[in-house]
């Protein structure tokens, strides 16, 4: 249907240039089609009226111009309310103005990435096994015998980390004096060994990081205290002085 001129909607009914195609003679529908109109400009539609001309009834013609125009009144308030005034609108969906000032799609700005920053230290290779322990005993001879390990002191129950990243070769009491204990196989001809343990945190065949608790200080096996007895292995039951080994990978045991 095409839409009425501007002058079509003044309070003109007798004129006989409507344009209308059908119906133009009859008075009383010009009559609510200008009442209509009326109402639709009141309400900021300029056009809402004529879309009713091919209606059945007039009232169905002002009843639907009406809640047409309401509705998009209401829509356009809903949707722009802190924009620029609204234009006069038929559809209660918001009109292309009203999605225009609806946030577009953000474009993502790639920034430089920053540097990366270093916060946290890499772990290394070697790490003390129970730091801050107090050296009570050192690798050599003692009451007539080799001591084949370092003994580090802290209470029982203290964790104890793996020295270095390995798989974990025997973990448990071999009643050989050494009470709990559990060896690391560092897969570069050197094993660690931590005895003495009140409770082991791992279990053979464990892959284990530098630094990877792998169980509590106690005084299982021949301890006459709690305390780690440390032992570094070139080959198994190979013992050498951990202290220049470990000081040569960076942690100091104080022997
Ligand atoms: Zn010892």
């Amino acid at each position: 249907m095409q839409e009425d001129s501007p002058v079509q909607n003044e309070n003109t009914p007798d004129t006989s240039q409507t344009g209308q195609p059908q119906r133009t003679g009859r008075r009383n529908r010009l009559i609510v089609l200008g009442a209509a109109a009326l109402v639709a400009l009141g309400l900021g539609g300029v056009v809402v009226a004529t879309s009713g001309t091919d209606h059945p009834t007039p009232a169905a013609v002002s009843l639907d111009a009406q809640s047409r125009a309401e509705a998009a009144s209401r829509a356009d308030r809903s949707v722009r309310e802190s924009s620029a005034p609204a234009t006069p609108s038929l559809s209660p969906t918001p009109s292309p103005s009203a999605v225009s000032t609806s946030p577009a799609p953000t474009k993502t700005v790639t920034k430089p990435k920053p540097k990366p920053k270093k916060t946290t230290k890499p772990t290394p290779a070697w790490v003390d096994p129970m730091p801050g322990a107090a050296v009570t005993s050192c690798y050599g001879q003692r009451w007539g015998t080799l001591h084949a390990g370092i003994d580090l002191a802290l209470p029982s129950g203290t964790p104890i980390h793996a020295a270095a990243a390995g798989t974990v070769t025997q973990a448990g009491d071999a009643s050989d004096g050494y009470g709990n204990s559990v060896f690391i196989d560092h897969g570069n001809g050197y094993l660690t060994h931590y005895a003495h343990q009140s409770r082991i945190a791992v279990a053979v065949g464990q892959k284990v990081k530098a630094g990877q608790v792998i169980g509590y200080e106690g005084a299982t096996g021949d301890a006459t205290g709690p305390h780690l007895h440390f032992e570094v292995h070139q080959g198994m039951w190979n013992q050498i002085d951990p202290a220049p080994f470990m000081r040569a990978r960076g942690v100091d045991l104080g022997c």
